[in-house]
């Protein structure tokens, strides 16, 4: 039997898995049960999906069995197993490579848990076990295997026997020391407390002997310990509960359990509808972005469930993207299960369903905004950004959904506003939301042309995000104001520009010369009221400011 290395990025990641990345060892019983609910969903999809295959819901099951003498415990499951080459390839491969620096790209805070979307969950059994076997027999195949490994230095594959389809997991755990304790992982008591706290919702039973003490038969006063099997999950998964049985830690648990982010949620949404389609929904808006959401890489949606059935892991349709940051799970019994990804795009119930959740998203949105201000702020400064592209993609189809969403900094607040707040305030004299733009704030408020407005008493938008600007040119108004940079030609004032045409007037002459001298260099000069304290300022021509110019310009050909 030959012995195989892992892939050498996989080795200092599962060095890192066991040392570092769970704040807690006892996760490794969720990740190991996730995985095993995981398989169950892929069987009991073909079962229902394939005429030939004929199924009953009993035979669907997660079981637990510690083992003292052996010191043991195992976890197996009747999902849809692995085959010789996907043993090889789900277990022999940690994460996929380039994922491997997230930890330092994340400066993960301490009590965050890294998970199973990244390919590690099956890892954290090392944790707790110094050796892990995985006997499996694939529904697809006739023979089962058994992959054993210790830890970085490898693992081995070899022929096994196993009558029934599915997986089973013997963790061989490691020796008491000094500071650590395994043998609590062999306790009912302990093992019950931590599926009852992280997989509580889980839809197929988890199912283990529990001993219980019993009055002997025809005695009524002598007890006996009898074996007992019990279900020690409560089943009814957590989108069918009735919102006022769930608390925020119950969210939490099952955001973590379902690997949408390994940070905690900053605002859930629960969903039941009983209208025209019917459906449940969880969803997230998370607190962190993830590594790679501002890049390609990144893949929205959210997993779509037919019936308690998982059809898809990420159905991208049912998010619009500037909400692609959402996290979460949609249940319709209203979905076909056999319905294939090209015919769901153009499902009328499910393009309802979607349109139902975009509203929900913005309305949650809207009401952090206006009743948990400081929530917001810190849900803006990650995601903002995803909702001024929002505004200025697809040709600003957009935009009036997204724009009072959109918070600016304040010259006169030193704060984040909105727009709605910005023309509340407006004097009734001014006629336009005047903006700067600038690389910050402190830039900014450096720039001559700001004082003017600023000294008439305007407020100010100060724009530092190359987004901004391009958003606001879609917008182009709002509530009927229009936009205008502080260092556009006209800014509307109009008895400083009666004075400066007067000025035009009376020195008409002095102009044209100092115009001749200058030839090509300028297009215009004249008097200007623009100047308080700074000695020169350059203005805008047209459409485009000078802040857009310099993206343009920097931008590839
Ligand atoms: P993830 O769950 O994020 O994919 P894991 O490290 O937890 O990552 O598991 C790796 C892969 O191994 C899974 O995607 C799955 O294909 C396979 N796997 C793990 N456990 C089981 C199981 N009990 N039955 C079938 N396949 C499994
Ligand atoms: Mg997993």
């Amino acid at each position: 039997m030959e012995k195989k290395q892992f892939q050498a990025e996989s080795k200092k990641l599962l060095d890192m898995v066991i040392n570092s990345i769970y704040s807690k060892r006892e996760v490794f019983l969720r990740e190991l049960i996730s995985n095993a609910s995981d398989a169950i969903d892929k069987l009991y999809y073909r079962a229902l999906t394939d005429q030939n295959m004929t199924f009953n819901k009993e035979d669907y099951y997660i079981r637990i069995i510690p083992n003292k003498e052996e010191r043991t415990l195992t976890i197996l499951d009747t999902g849809i197993g692995m085959t010789k080459e996907e043993l090889e390839s789900n277990l022999g491969t940690i994460a996929r490579s380039g994922s491997f620096n997230f930890k330092e790209e994340h400066e993960m805070k301490d009590g965050y848990d890294i998970i199973g979307q990244f390919g590690v969950g099956f890892y954290a059994a090392f944790m707790v076990a110094d050796r892990v076997t995985v006997v499996s027999k694939s529904i697809d195949s006739d023979k089962a295997y058994k992959w054993e490994s210790t830890g970085p230095d490898g693992y081995t594959i070899e022929p096994a026997t196993k009558e029934t389809v599915g997986t089973e997991i013997i963790l061989q755990l490691k020796e008491n020391t000094e500071e650590d304790n395994y043998d609590e992982y062999l306790e009912e008591y302990r093992l019950k407390q931590i599926v009852k706290k992280y997989s509580d919702f889980i839809r197929y039973p988890i199912k283990m002997d529990v001993t219980e003490r019993k009055l002997k038969e025809g005695s009524d006063n002598e007890y006996e310990e009898v074996k007992e099997e019990q279900v020690i999950n409560s089943m009814v998964p957590i989108w069918k509960k009735n919102k006022a049985e769930l608390t925020d830690e119950d969210y939490e648990n099952f955001y973590q359990e379902k690997h949408f982010g390994f940070d905690k949620p900053l605002k859930h949404i629960h969903i039941n509808v009983d209208g025209a389609v019917r459906y449940n929904a969880i969803l997230y808006i998370p607190e962190q972005a993830p590594f790679n959401y501002y890049t390609k890489d990144y893949e929205k949606g959210l997993e779509l469930y037919s019936n308690g059935v998982l059809i898809m892991e990420k159905c991208g349709d049912l998010l619009p993207d500037y909400f692609s940051f959402v996290k979460g799970m949609v249940d319709s019994e209203d979905l076909s299960l056999n319905i294939s990804r090209e015919m769901l795009q153009h499902d009328r119930r499910l393009q309802r369903i979607a349109k139902n959740i975009k509203k929900k998203i913005k309305s949650q949105l809207l009401s952090m905004l206006r009743n948990e201000r400081e929530k917001y702020e810190k849900f803006f400064k990650t995601f903002g950004q995803q909702l001024k592209y929002g505004v200025y993609s697809d040709f600003g189809a957009n935009k009036e959904e997204l724009q009072d969403l959109l918070l600016f900094y304040s010259s006169k607040e030193k704060k984040l506003v909105t727009l709605e707040e910005y023309v509340k305030r407006m004097p009734e004299e001014q006629k336009y939301i005047y903006y700067a733009t600038g690389e910050s704030v402190e830039r900014i408020d450096k720039l001559p042309q700001t004082e003017l407005v600023a000294d008439k008493g305007y407020e100010i938008l100060y724009f530092t995000e190359e987004v901004d600007e391009f958003a606001i040119k879609m917008l182009m108004s709002y509530k009927e104001k229009e936009f205008r940079s502080v260092s556009s030609k006209d800014l509307g004032f109009e008895e400083e520009e009666k004075e400066e045409q007067e000025k035009a007037e009376e020195n008409k002459e002095l102009f044209q010369a100092m115009k001749d001298i200058l030839k090509d260099e300028v297009k215009e000069v004249r008097a200007s009221k623009r100047l308080k304290s700074h000695p020169v300022c350059i203005t805008a021509d047209g459409e485009i400011s000078i802040e857009m110019e310099k993206v343009i310009n920097a931008m590839p050909d």
